[in-house]
């Protein structure tokens, strides 16, 4: 796997390699139509979960809360229930390491900012804390638990975590050692340029970043107003807002991961545990960060009480209605959005996801969101790459702007394209993200 012209993994290889279909390969890959889907492989691994919904798949339990112990929530992105919960397992000697994503050491080398590696320590563990909303692969991690004697965990995203179910399912030696899987909420992936842009929107270039935290937090700001910062090879930091970016509203999708197009996985259906934020009030504007967990594996719950009655952790218990609720933007997108999406392509290789092909009660106005979500994201990838090799950003810059301003007028009414729209009596009767 390799970062391709437009900062994207993309496999490398021989043609006569990537060209020729391997089964095995075609029921690993977890956008493929012959691997099993997250239904059968959630049935597989929880088969007696008591509780299951169509949304949030089977599951044991479901909380809203935080962690209490240490630094974990202050350190984390969200309620650092992630990088507690990972801890838990290495202390208890349930594992001897734990693969996750954590900055990979650029030196201003141009090279990825961050990189999936396996932690043995706590303390290694929590200096890898915090959401990467960057491009990375499993392969060299998924090496090293071949090679190397042990029990691990792998965090990932939803995609991410069907694929180790779907390599373990095939390699005993995987089986054996990936004991825990610990999911985190998906609202897409975005590709490496979405930091290359952050960083020129803060008046650097990329060779210049030695760090990226896409989201610093601070408590007294509510904690879905995400914020950027990045620190420079000489020490020195500048943060800005997302809401600041010409394409930090995630929702319009740019640099978004065309794979991301065919999911209908929003909570990582076959993780043991997953993890997501708390996207309701009065959360959201909890500065320092809450999350929603999904409980799968009754191992797990065990441990998640243990932590609850020693006061280590905070959680109260919810139902899948609320769970649903705080990403209800991400399940509009990935089930009435992709229902809408799949009427697109009538032949050829599309991917056999668990939403049919329909366009049967999708308003005109919801049609056009998913249009232009869809062209924005398309659309980025190669307006960034001109830009970048005619070292032109204010084209890039200028190509976002006018992009987002569109979107938000005909999706949202919003700004001078709302107003017009509003006048024009383009607009229907609903909305939200
Ligand atoms: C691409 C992406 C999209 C997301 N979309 C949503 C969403 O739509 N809705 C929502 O509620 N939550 C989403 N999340 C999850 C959210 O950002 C938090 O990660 C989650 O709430 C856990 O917070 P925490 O404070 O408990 O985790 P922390 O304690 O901060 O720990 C996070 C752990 O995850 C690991 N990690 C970070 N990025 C990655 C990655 N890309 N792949 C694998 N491991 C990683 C870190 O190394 C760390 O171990 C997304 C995360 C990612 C990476």
């Amino acid at each position: 796997m390799r970062l391709d012209i437009y900062g994207q993994m993309k496999p490398a290889g021989a043609r006569s390699w990537l060209n020729r279909r391997t089964m095995p390969l075609a029921a690993s890959c977890p956008f493929s139509p012959d691997a099993e889907d997250e239904d059968a492989l959630a049935g597989r691994h929880f088969p007696e979960a008591c509780g299951r919904d169509p949304l949030i798949g089977r599951y044991e339990a479901a909380y809203v809360g935080h962690a209490e112990e240490g630094e974990f929530r202050g350190e984390g992105s969200s309620g650092g229930l992630v990088t507690w919960v990972a801890a838990e397992l290495l202390r208890r000697g349930l594992i001897d390491g734990i693969a996750h994503v954590a900055p990979s050491s650029t030196d201003g080398d141009g090279g990825p900012l961050f990189a999936y590696t396996i932690s043995r320590s706590v303390e290694a563990l929590r200096q890898g804390a915090k959401s990467r909303y960057y491009p990375v692969e499993l392969s060299g991690v998924l090496r090293t638990i071949r090679s190397v004697p042990g029990r691990y965990a792998v965090i990932g995203i939803p995609c991410f975590i069907k694929a180790v179910r779907l390599a373990t399912a095939q390699d005993p030696v995987l089986a054996e050692r990936i004991a825990f899987t610990l999911g985190l909420f998906c609202g897409h992936m975005k590709s490496a340029r979405m930091a290359e842009s952050f960083a020129w929107q803060m008046g650097t270039a990329m060779e210049d970043v030695a760090a990226l935290d896409y989201r610093v937090k601070s408590p007294d700001r509510p904690a879905n107003w995400y914020r950027a910062q990045v620190m420079l090879n000489d020490g020195t930091t500048r943060e800005k807002d997302w809401w600041h970016m010409v394409d930090g509203d995630w929702g319009a999708g740019f640099f978004q991961n065309h794979a991301c197009n065919f999911c209908d996985d929003v909570v990582g259906e076959t993780a043991d545990i997953s993890f997501g934020d708390a996207w309701v009030e009065p959360y959201s504007s909890d500065g320092r960060g809450t999350n929603v967990v999904i409980v799968r594996s009754r191992e797990l719950h065990g441990i998640v009480g243990d932590g609850v009655a020693a006061g280590r952790i905070a959680l109260e218990p919810v139902d899948a209605g609320f769970v649903a609720a705080t990403q209800a933007a991400g399940f509009r997108h990935r089930r009435e959005g992709l229902a809408f999406r799949l009427t697109w392509w009538r032949a050829g290789l599309t991917p056999r996801k668990r939403v049919q092909a329909s366009a049967d009660g999708i308003s005109a106005r919801r049609r056009m969101t998913y249009r232009m979500r869809y062209g924005i994201a398309r659309w980025s990838h190669r307006v960034f790459l001109v830009a970048r090799l005619l070292r032109w950003r204010r084209f890039y810059l200028m190509w976002a702007t006018a992009a987002l301003s569109t979107y938000h007028g005909l999706a949202y009414s919003r700004g001078p394209v709302g107003r017009l729209v509003e006048r024009l009596g383009l607009a229907g009767a609903e909305d939200g993200h």
